[in-house]
Order: C-alpha cells, then structure tokens, then sequence
C-alpha cells in the first residue's frame, strides 16, 4: 500500500467535465446574442480564456480582470459590444449547471473516501464550484474544498497550498498526492508545495515544458495501482 494519507483533486477536467459545462453555456450565451456557434466562434473563445488564466496563473491579472473582460473581448471579435460585466454574469448562471462527471470520478471517490483524506484544491469562483460539486454528487465524498476565490491565492502559487497545509493538521506535504490536468496549476503548483503529484493526461498531450510528474495517467482507474503500490 501507499504510504499517501491524502489526495487532493483537482476539479475542472479531472473530476468534473469543463469543457462540456463550458461549451453548453457558451453556446446559449451566442444564442442570446443571436451569434453562430461555430467551431471558430469556439475556438477564439477559448484562445482569448486561456490566454487571460494564463496571466492570472502567473499574478499578472486578478481573478475579477479574467472574468469581467473575457466576454467583452471575445464578443469584440465578432463585431459586437457588450458589457463584459453583465455578459459573466448570465454566463455563470449557464455554467453552475454543467456537472458533467469524467469518467470513473464517481466510483473513484467512493472507493478512496474510506482509505484516504479527499481535498479539494480548484482554481475558480467558490460559489460556481460548490454548486457544481454539489449538484453533480461528488460534494459528500471529499473533506474539504479549497477554492483559490476563499484562499486569496491560486495554483500554482506557493501560498495557495500554505494556506491549504494551514488548514490540515497533522499533515505533511510528503503524505499527500495531487492529481490534475494542469502541468502548470497541479503538477508544478504541488512540486513546490512537497506533494507527489499525479498528471491526469487523457489526451496523451507530450509534455514539452520542463515540470515532471511523478505519475501521468490516462483515465482515473490508472490511479488505482498506483496507489495499491
Ligand atoms: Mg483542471
């Protein structure tokens, strides 16, 4: 057996399917706006997204710059005015509604709950995540969730998982694995914490940057023998 007392999960696009949630309220938010969902309309969404939570993963911009400006620079790519404000809003309406699960999350945290700490560490708006947790059913399974709207910081940021650490006694990083999608957020963010850490990377993406996990699965079932090592 392992000798891991606690997991902490990632949740967009480990446990719960973000790109679906995403893609549904993307789509009825064109739809408001009377604009084709296509897939460039999609595509230059999700260029100008990643672009600004790259910027925020590295401390250049706020969470609030990221969401209250990502939709008035998206829509002005197609020509159209909005308030960039109002336009998150009833975007986030949409997207507390996706709890799509990935593959095996359900019947993965039900097996480990009773073997192991289960946290939450998520970059994210709190509400938008404990609704989503909640409502897809995930919500009962884990300890505790740590959201970085709550911790003032965010993966992969040192003092996001101070923070986190703070908040667990009698547990040292070396007791615990990190599983995510993000080489950057989970993977980087748990090595300079002390955690081993464990990239879920169902797109057999190449690593190309200089982060090294310690384990990369393709499905969540892959971490069952790693931790029955
Ligand atoms: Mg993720």
């Amino acid at each position: 057996m392992s000798t891991y007392k606690a997991l902490f999960f990632d949740v967009d696009d480990t446990l719960l399917d973000f790109c679906a949630a995403e893609n549904n309220a993307l789509q009825l938010l064109c739809k408001d706006q009377q604009l084709a969902f296509t897939q460039e309309t999609e595509t230059s969404y999700k260029t100008i997204n990643q672009q600004l939570w790259r910027a925020f993963e590295e401390g250049k911009l706020s969470r609030d710059e990221v969401i209250n400006t990502r939709f008035s620079l998206f829509f002005k790519e197609w020509d159209q005015e909005v308030d960039g404000i109002l336009m998150e809003r009833t975007y986030r309406s949409y997207l507390e509604q996706g709890h799509q699960l990935i593959d095996g999350a359900m019947e993965l945290l039900t097996q480990l709950q009773h073997k192991y700490e289960i946290y939450i560490v998520t970059n994210g708006v709190s509400r938008t995540q404990d609704i989503r947790l909640r409502s897809s059913g995930l919500h009962p399974l884990v300890k505790q969730i740590f959201v970085s709207e709550d911790t003032g910081f965010q993966k992969p940021m040192k003092e996001f998982f101070d923070y986190v650490f703070d908040r667990i006694p009698n547990l040292v990083p070396s007791e615990g694995l990190i599983i995510g999608d993000s080489l950057n957020a989970d993977i980087r963010g748990g090595q300079k914490a002390g955690l081993d850490t464990c990239w879920y990377n169902p797109n057999r993406v190449v690593n190309q940057t200089e982060v090294k996990p310690t384990y990369e699965i393709q499905s969540l079932q892959q971490l069952y023998p790693i931790l029955e090592k």
